[in-house]
């Protein structure tokens, strides 16, 4: 089943110094409930732009973005976001922050408890409850981040660059995360990047954009095995995708 459905999507920021400026040109795709998508593309090429549509976040200039049937409402409340700024209150606690998007949609008291239970576990946050933010490492913030961005239960999970300001040790690991929850959750993830690895290691397929404007340059299914670990980047079928992809770029 298509959980997204986008036709001839078009965006056109209307910019002092660059006039009418097209950022995404007659865009199609259809995304795949369950599915690992990533988005690769150079730095400009529309991604955010795209994210910020199917969430809702940014207004549309023509087509379509339909959930489930095509021609429904472009906002849905089924789509979570992870930005690549944590975007966490500073105030509050990891577990405040989990139990903020529940606590917004009037779920009751013990019910916020257990499901903040349940993504603190998911995201290896035990022992970290009462934390706040500033007495976190840039890695564990993520985490909040996504635990947070989880415990809304969203259909959709839409990832803008969100492992950048983390260092590369961190970044494997929360790379692993992801997938595990992923694995275990079946969530439809969207995931922009423009690590060209990252995108392979983590997704089912990899959508590569071109610049100026922005369109679909290639899809590329991408057939390596699961659970994966970081042995396969060094496995030849990693390496030819990746060849793929850069020649692409
Ligand atoms: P990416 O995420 O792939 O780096 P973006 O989606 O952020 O790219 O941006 C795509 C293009 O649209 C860029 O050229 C950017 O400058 C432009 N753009 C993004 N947001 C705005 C805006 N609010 N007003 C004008 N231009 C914008
Ligand atoms: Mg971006």
């Amino acid at each position: 089943m298509d959980i997204i459905q986008i036709d001839n999507l078009h965006k056109i920021f209307a910019d002092k110094e660059r006039g009418n400026f097209t950022a995404i040109e007659r865009l199609n795709l259809r995304v795949r409930a369950g599915e690992f998508l990533a988005i690769v593309g150079p730095s400009g090429c529309g991604k955010s732009t795209l994210l910020q549509m199917i969430a809702g976040l940014d207004t549309i200039t023509g087509g379509t973005i339909g959930f489930n049937s095509p021609g429904a409402a472009i906002s849905s409340p089924t789509c979570g976001i992870v930005f690549q700024e944590y975007a966490l209150f500073p105030w509050k606690t990891v577990q405040a922050n989990i139990e903020f998007g529940p606590k917004m949609r009037k779920v009751s008291k013990e019910k916020r408890r257990e499901i903040a239970e349940k993504y603190i576990e998911l995201t290896g946050l035990n022992g970290f409850e009462s934390h706040y933010p500033h007495e976190l490492s840039g890695g564990m913030k993520q985490r909040v981040a996504i635990a947070r961005a989880l415990a809304n239960e969203p259909e959709i999970l839409l990832m803008d660059e969100p492992f950048t300001a983390v260092d590369a040790q961190l970044r494997e690991n929360l790379q692993q995360e992801i997938l595990s929850i992923w694995e275990r959750t079946k969530k439809t993830i969207i995931f922009v990047t423009h690590q060209i690895d990252e995108a392979i290691f983590l997704s089912d397929r990899l959508l590569v954009m071109s610049a100026r404007p922005g369109k679909i340059r290639e899809i590329i299914d991408n057939t390596l095995p699961h659970p994966r670990n970081q042995e396969i980047r060094t496995s030849p079928e990693f390496q030819k995708i990746e060849r793929i992809v850069r020649k692409l770029m």
